[in-house]
């Protein structure tokens, strides 16, 4: 656990979350500030700041993380429908926790650009 990391803080118990799912390496929780009907962030165990701190060992992970969200959409009844995953990193791509993130987001027509 990282000090003063929210996400950690989460994962560790010692803030409450919404748990979606969780196994030896992910979890996955509702965003606080849901943009859509559904939000959930999908968050490895292990403190990763950023897509930028990945290495080569974070392959498997990064493919868990993916196939993760895959099965929460459909869980929650999105997969048909669609989706998207998203990937903040650093400052100006909007990044605002420093512990890597796939954001999964759904639920309503999605029309906003990629920019
Ligand atoms: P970023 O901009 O870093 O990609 O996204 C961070 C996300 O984390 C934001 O959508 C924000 O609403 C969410 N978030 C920030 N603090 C908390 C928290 O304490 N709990 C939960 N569930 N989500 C949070
Ligand atoms: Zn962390």
């Amino acid at each position: 656990m990282t000090d003063g990391c929210i996400f950690c803080r989460i994962i560790a118990g010692e803030i409450p979350g919404d748990l979606v799912y969780q196994d030896s390496e992910i979890v996955a929780f509702r965003d606080v500030h849901p943009v859509a009907p559904t939000h959930v962030l999908i968050v490895p165990r292990k403190h990763v700041s950023s897509v930028r701190e990945l290495a080569e060992a974070d392959v498997e992970l990064i493919g868990r993380m993916v196939l993760c969200a895959k099965s929460i959409a459909e869980q929650e009844g999105i997969a048909e429908r669609g989706y998207r995953l998203v990937v903040n990193c650093g400052a100006e791509g909007g990044q605002l926790v420093q512990h890597l993130h796939l954001h999964l987001v759904g639920g309503r027509q999605l029309t906003d650009s990629i920019g």
